[in-house]
């Protein structure tokens, strides 16, 4: 029952029976080490790639728990993994002999309907908020797998099906409460540690431990409108640029995407579809459901669909349709991203090629449509950087077989090196991003000019580096 577990650079620790005895009496949740039942259940991620072996696992139940894992941390001088929902695609989670925090048993939500404020605590998942949330008719906007975490989703932006209407999941978030890399609780929010609020909001988990986080929630629900229009791949030529400007028409309320993809023989789906590759238009429209009916009357209108899926369903219904084609440690996943500032006849006909090229049936080739209340947030008013933008193209390299790895990262690489040669292509976006280690350029791309004050926030919250397992943002310049 003892463990290994690294230092900061890169020495092995042997923490001895009696003192991985020691640490657990300190702890209110479970300290695991590789020999204990559950070692195995909890140290899985969502990218079955990385399967990797922390050292020692400390299953945090509240802030107290964060607080003495960072200090057992620092005492010893560990290398620390910080999971949330363990949805990173590039594993930055997790890490073998490392010391792993893990919050995904934090996972409470609390509604103040009056004020439309939700706490949330730092290991919940995107379905336990729209669970609470929706009873009140409230949503927070968050991403479109409900089993995505809040943390690092809303630490590195946040993108999902109502970032047109309301902003970014960080653009919601109101206050955070940290444990520092002292081992401080602290609070932050745009009167208190601004900068520190400032960095959170697209940063990362680079400058702490967040336990829970504040959020604005706003009026949603229970019904929304949920288009879904499926087309033969073959159509991708005519109907991408059809949809591409349709969406420069649409009201806010509308949040789109494109997707290239492949859906399986399911229930839920008609036979019309199954099991062949398909250009998929889906919207969610964030208002009533009548008039989202005829807002989004058009994506059926791109083509000659093979099925339209489209109907009015309850938020949480929408918020969990996509879940079945992710299932946790089911997939070896890489994926990579480019901001699209405009989609141009180039662009287009790059996402139709890869989008036909995918060497996967479960490779995701989409395009969502970016733009309104995201956009109107400043660049430098968070830590996210440049909103301007009004596509994103996110290759999303999923396949099964652990043989294929190298084909497949292959691949996804030579689409973005291509990618970024575009002349419509501008930033990164890192949370549909499969590289753990950053340098500089990509940094650029990520953040723009705020990396100098991200730095700056780092040195005073992190100035060892301490969170270092994340796109990291090293104090000093490499
Ligand atoms: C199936 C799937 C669907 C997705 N859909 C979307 C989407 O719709 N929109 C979108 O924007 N992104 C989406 N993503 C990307 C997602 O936002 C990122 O992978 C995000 O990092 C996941 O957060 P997590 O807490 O689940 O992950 P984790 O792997 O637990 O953490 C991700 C990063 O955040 C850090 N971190 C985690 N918890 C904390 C905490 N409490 N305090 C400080 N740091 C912490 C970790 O150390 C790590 O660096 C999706 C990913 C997957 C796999």
């Amino acid at each position: 029952m003892s463990a290994q577990v690294l230092t900061l650079e890169g020495q092995r620790q042997t923490l001895s029976d009696e003192t991985v005895e020691e640490i657990r009496a300190i702890f209110r949740g479970q300290v695991l080490t590789s020999d204990d039942v559950g070692y195995d259940d909890v140290r899985v991620i969502q990218n079955a790639m990385l399967d990797r072996r922390p050292g020692l696992i400390i299953r945090c139940t509240g802030a107290a728990d964060v607080v003495d894992a960072v200090r057992l941390a620092a005492t010893r001088n560990l290398l620390v993994a910080v999971r949330g929902g363990g949805h990173s695609i590039a594993g930055t989670s997790t890490a073998d002999d490392s010391l792993m925090i893990d919050l995904s048993a934090m996972r409470g939500v609390w509604v103040d309907p009056e004020q439309r404020r939700v706490r949330v605590a730092g290991g919940a998942t995107w379905g336990d908020v729209d669970r609470e949330t929706q009873l009140h008719g409230l949503a927070v906007p968050g991403g479109v797998v409900s089993t995505t975490g809040v943390a690092g989703l809303t630490l590195g932006g946040g993108i999902g099906w109502l970032h047109r209407k309301y902003g970014l999941a960080c653009d919601a978030l109101r206050a955070a409460e940290v444990v520092t890399a002292s081992g401080d609780v602290v609070r932050c929010s745009a009167s208190e540690r601004e900068d520190l609020f400032w960095a959170l909001r697209g940063g990362g988990g680079n400058f702490g431990v967040v336990v829970s986080f504040e959020f604005e929630a706003y009026p949603l629900g229970p019904v929304v409108w949920n288009g879904m229009v499926v087309y033969p791949i073959d159509a991708a030529a005519e109907v991408l640029p059809r949809w591409g400007d349709w969406t420069s028409t649409v009201p806010d309320e509308v949040t789109s995407r494109a997707m290239m993809w492949s859906l399986p023989a399911s229930p839920a789906l008609p036979p019309a579809v199954y099991n062949r590759d398909v250009f998929i238009t889906a919207a969610l429209y964030a208002g009533d459901p009548d008039e989202g009916q005829r807002a989004c009357r058009a994506l059926a209108e791109f083509g000659a669909p093979l099925a339209d899926m489209s109907q009015a369903l309850s938020y949480r219904t929408a918020q969990s349709s996509l879940d079945p084609f992710f299932p946790k440690g089911g997939l070896q996943s890489y994926w990579k991203s480019v901001y699209l500032d405009r989609l141009d006849e180039d662009a287009t006909a790059f996402v139709v090629r890869v989008g036909q090229d995918r060497p996967h049936p479960t490779t995701l080739v989409h395009v969502p449509l970016l733009g309104g209340a995201m956009s109107r947030v400043g660049a430098a008013e968070t830590a996210f950087g440049d909103r301007s933008a009004r596509h994103m193209l996110s290759l999303d390299g999923n396949w099964l077989d652990p043989a294929d790895d190298d084909a497949n990262i292959r691949w996804v690489r030579g689409a973005y090196d291509e990618a970024v040669t575009l002349r419509a292509a501008s930033g990164t976006y890192l949370n549909f991003g499969g590289d753990a280690d950053l340098d500089d350029a990509a940094r650029a791309r990520a953040w723009g000019r705020n990396v100098e004050r991200l730095r700056q926030v780092k040195r005073s919250y992190d100035p060892e580096n301490r969170f270092r397992l994340n796109p990291n943002i090293p104090p000093a310049e490499s």
